[in-house]
């Protein structure tokens, strides 16, 4: 592995490298990682000629820049090299410069989440695992669930009882070990929490765990390599738990630390009004307090984020923004995405798009600068919100007559 050591993301303080080592000896749980590379040593194994032979379709072509040994990795579920479409309809729409959507819902288990999932089963196989842990508002639930199953790993999923049918389907039909906790997030993570000391599992809780948002910046090195190397000025991402953005920023500044970009590009960090305690410790420039869980785009609604350090700096030190947006702007976003360009994502999915419209009429984000917006999940999980953003069809009985006289059809 091309790992130097660690530095806490709160007292500053380094460490070499451990194989168990979660969180700062000295601080505790609230001492989050970052895994320090060996660029130099990087930099011969992965570089545009290396990635211009590289025929590898998923996250794995990166694998010089992740915390594993990174054997075996042909025999895993697909994740990642998810398409980057451009949108001219949706540019003119927003009034941006050029629009670019990630589409991470088609991977294997319908988010981005995949990718840090990956990456966890494959750390846990390589420290003698049998069993994954964790607590989720369902996609890294159910991602971790059925990456691990193609890799005959067990997990046992906690999850609150608000998480959508479809997410806990999904876990059900992968074999889970479900547990389906009455409380909200925050219980559902301590008692993760407390399952994980008591039986010793693999702990894929983002929050604590710095391999998973290694995992996630896979999808920043696949959008600077699929722009050749020119990102867009922006990237707009939803955030819950802070693990994404940070990963977002991480893979950006990989780049930079390889001299394959030359900047990270502006990170817009976008929430739900209904649950925002990014945006209110961002735009106040003071520490995160308990925010409620009060949205539909259940996937970020995480009232104390368990990753607060990476989450910030990622937004602080790319010189982007911090933005808020209504439920309704989520509904409506999923229209807009789904009717323009095809694109079906859950609410929190589609919440860094409805940001970039909110950015762009606040002045944020001006209309000669290009944008990346990640959907970060499938909407197929979560129809009941899907109907409430796409309404009813037409009831029309089996014939031709009423139809023609209903008007429907112009
Ligand atoms: C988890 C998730 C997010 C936010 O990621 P965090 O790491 O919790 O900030 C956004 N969208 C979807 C679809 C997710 O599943
Ligand atoms: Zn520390």
């Amino acid at each position: 592995m091309n790992i130097t050591g660690y530095t806490c993301t709160l007292c500053g303080g380094e460490f070499p490298y451990e194989e168990d080592m979660l969180t700062c000896p000295d601080c505790g749980e609230k001492g989050i990682l970052d895994i320090n590379f060996d660029y130099e040593t990087i930099k011969k194994q992965l570089n545009r000629d290396t990635l211009a032979a590289d025929p590898t379709n998923s996250l794995w072509r990166y694998r010089a820049l992740l915390p594993v040994e990174g054997k075996d990795w042909e025999r895993f579920l697909r994740v990642g090299w998810s398409p980057l479409y451009r949108s001219n309809r949706l540019e003119r729409e927003l009034n941006v410069k050029a629009l670019y959507i990630k589409d991470d819902g088609i991977n294997p288990t319908g988010s981005l989440k995949d990718r840090a999932s990956a990456v966890a089963v494959m750390r846990a196989k390589e420290l003698g695992f049998e069993t994954i842990a964790c607590s989720s508002t369902g996609n890294a639930a159910s991602s971790v669930a059925g990456n691990a199953a193609r890799m005959g790993l067990k997990t046992v999923i906690f999850v609150p009882s608000r998480a959508p049918k479809g997410k806990v389907a999904q876990l059900l039909i992968f074999g889970a070990n479900v547990i389906s906790v009455e409380g909200d997030y925050r219980q559902t993570f301590e008692l993760s929490r407390a399952a994980i000391d008591k039986w010793g599992f693999y702990n894929r809780n983002a929050g604590i765990n710095p391999i998973m948002i290694e995992g996630k910046k896979t999808v920043s090195l696949e959008i600077a390599e699929q722009m050749m190397f020119r990102p867009s000025d922006w990237v707009a991402v939803s955030v819950g738990d802070g693990c994404t953005v940070g990963g977002v920023y991480n893979g950006f500044n990989d780049l930079v630390k390889l001299g394959l970009i030359e900047r990270v590009p502006k990170i817009l960090g976008v929430q739900s009004t209904g649950c925002c305690p990014f945006v209110d410790a961002g735009n106040a420039n003071r520490p995160l307090s308990p925010a409620e869980e009060n949205t539909i785009a259940d996937s970020i609604a995480v009232g104390v984020p368990r990753n607060p350090e990476k989450a910030l700096r990622a937004v602080r030190e790319s010189g982007g923004r911090w933005i808020a947006v209504s439920d309704e702007d989520i509904l409506d976003a999923m229209r807009v995405l789904g009717r323009t360009e095809g694109v079906f994502g859950e609410p929190a999915g589609v919440t860094a798009t409805a940001g970039v419209r909110a950015a762009v009429s606040a002045g944020i984000i001006s209309p000669d600068e290009s944008v990346t917006v990640i959907s970060t999940g499938s909407g197929l999980k979560d129809v009941v919100n899907a109907m409430k953003a796409a309404g009813e069809p037409f009831s029309c009985p089996p014939d031709i007559e009423f139809l023609a006289n209903s008007g429907r059809i112009r």
